[in-house]
């Protein structure tokens, strides 16, 4: 890195090039020098959408305006912050949201420090300040975007594509982390959680004892029933009894299409239940079949999913998205144990690089001690799951829940001997579905979970605390802490 001498609102200032990449905003907020900003986030790509780090530079003489964030530092710049231009620019910029979004308090806070306390244009009552925060996250950070910006002018908004309910959104939270206003959490087609959201939901749909490592559970037991499946067969026996004994009408699983890769579906024939047996690693989206089943007339319904498909069901549940449309509707949530899930395409060009195998004709997929084991035509392959890492779907490294610790019943082979599949009970609910299963029964190994769910957590806090470090109120705080003002003028 090349060290640059600026000047910046009079003050000699020496920093890095960082490379090319610094900005005016950086070396500026490196001095201790504050620049406003509503759109920039140290972790995400400038992005020049709020327009209030503007400054002007003087360059060979000519003075111009720029936006801060996305302006590299150049040798000999020269920078003003604040002159009486500059505080028009901003003042014109937070009157204008201010009269879009009257009741943020970011931006009245913003506002009155540049003496506005009331706009002079026509008043809307939006509580989006378009700072755009919210889909960089979704796309940069947690590579999942399931949000963007939509429309220009006064329609511009956020939403998902077409405003439909999202199929992609992990209800990883990242997004209302950075939101400076509520408008993110508002949103019906997005599932942004919070730990408050999932204690709540806890509180609301599950019973007994509260266990902090591994969720709210009723019982917990390594299963083996008498129905061939993957481990002890438990998924598949709670599904096929629960149909049989008429506890379900339907239930909606993933299965491997060998014609389209994966795939989620309802299915209510015994038969359809048995070929769907085995976890696929894979995250599809279950909300359609769900919605599907409903409206051809099925009212229980199971739902077996990997902890954030749980999430979102459970979110829509919450919201009363379904009771709505179908007041009768119940909605049985099995949820699988799951440390990541694969992209299938991806995870199947892999398989054939690696081992030479078309997943398609995969007869049974498992991970057991680091391996992922796969059986084509009766024959075993396996390689090491970190091999596998580029297949990982994005958003995984932001969810921090292993056990789907919103589920009826979460089952998975973690914590259980070969051959049988540990069961968590959550909820009455759950325990009536496996009130209807025969199963032999034994202890399961509590620590083996609670330490693969720790090293999953740590890996999540772990990328969160880059989103968290840039938040605006911990930038501000530092702010204040060492900031050279300026008057404005
Ligand atoms: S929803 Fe929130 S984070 Fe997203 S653009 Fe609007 S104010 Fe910014
Ligand atoms: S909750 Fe996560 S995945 Fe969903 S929209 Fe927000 S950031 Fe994207």
């Amino acid at each position: 890195m090349t060290k640059l001498k600026i000047k910046i609102d009079g003050h000699e200032i020496e920093t890095d090039d960082g490379g090319g990449s610094a900005t005016i905003l950086e070396a500026a907020r490196l001095a201790g020098i504050h620049i406003p900003t509503l759109c920039h986030h140290p972790s995400l790509e400038a992005y020049g959408s709020c327009r209030l780090c503007t400054v002007q530079i003087v360059k060979n003489g000519r003075k111009k305006f720029v936006t801060a964030c996305n302006y590299p530092v150049e040798d000999g710049l020269v920078v003003n912050t604040c002159t009486q231009e500059i505080t028009g620019i901003r003042r014109m910029i937070l009157e204008l949201l201010l009269a879009r979004c009257p009741q943020e308090k970011r931006l009245q806070e913003n506002a009155r420090e540049y003496g506005i306390i009331k706009p002079r244009f026509t008043l809307e009552d939006k509580n989006c300040i378009l700072c755009g925060l919210c889909y960089r996250v979704c796309d940069e950070l947690v590579g999942v975007s399931a949000i963007n910006a939509q429309n220009r002018g006064v329609s511009r908004d956020v939403d998902t594509p077409y405003g439909q309910l999202s199929e992609d959104c992990i209800a990883c939270g990242a997004c209302a982390l950075v939101c400076p206003t509520k408008s993110i959490r508002e949103r019906k087609n997005i599932y942004p959680l919070s730990s408050v959201d999932i204690k709540e939901m806890e509180e609301e749909f599950l019973s007994g004892t509260i266990d902090n490592d591994l969720g709210v559970n009723r019982d917990m037991f390594a299963g083996k029933s008498s129905i061939e499946g993957q481990d002890g067969g438990m998924v598949t026996s709670i599904l096929h009894r629960g149909i049989e004994r008429g506890l379900l009408d339907a239930a909606v699983v993933a299965q491997i299409n060998k014609s389209c890769g994966a795939n989620a579906a309802f299915v209510d024939e015994m038969d359809q239940i048995l070929q769907a047996k085995g976890t696929k690693y894979v995250r599809v989206s279950v909300i359609a079949p769900l919605l599907e089943a409903l409206e051809s007339g099925k009212r229980r319904i199971a739902v077996v999913g990997t902890p954030c498909q749980i999430r979102v069901v459970r979110k829509l549940q919450r919201q009363g998205y379904f009771n709505e449309k179908f007041p009768d509707a119940e909605i049985f949530l099995i949820g699988l144990f799951c440390f990541e899930s694969f992209d299938y395409e991806s995870l199947k060009s892999r398989m054939g690089e690696l081992l030479g195998i078309d997943l398609n004709r995969a007869e049974k997929m498992q991970i057991a001690k680091g391996r992922f084991i796969v059986a084509v035509d009766g024959k075993g392959y396996s390689c090491r799951v970190r091999e596998l890492e580029d297949a990982v779907r994005a958003g995984c490294g932001f969810c921090d829940d292993l056990v789907s610790r919103l589920a009826d019943i979460s089952i998975g082979s973690i914590g259980s001997a070969e051959g049988y599949s540990t069961v968590i009970v959550r909820s009455e609910r759950g325990e009536k579905l496996l009130d209807a299963v025969q199963f032999d029964r034994k202890e399961i190994n509590r620590e083996e979970i609670v330490k693969l769910a720790a090293i999953k957590k740590k890996n999540a806090d772990k990328n969160f605390a880059g989103i968290v470090a840039g938040l605006p109120e911990r930038l501000e705080a530092e702010r204040r802490e060492r900031s050279i003002s300026c008057e404005l003028q």
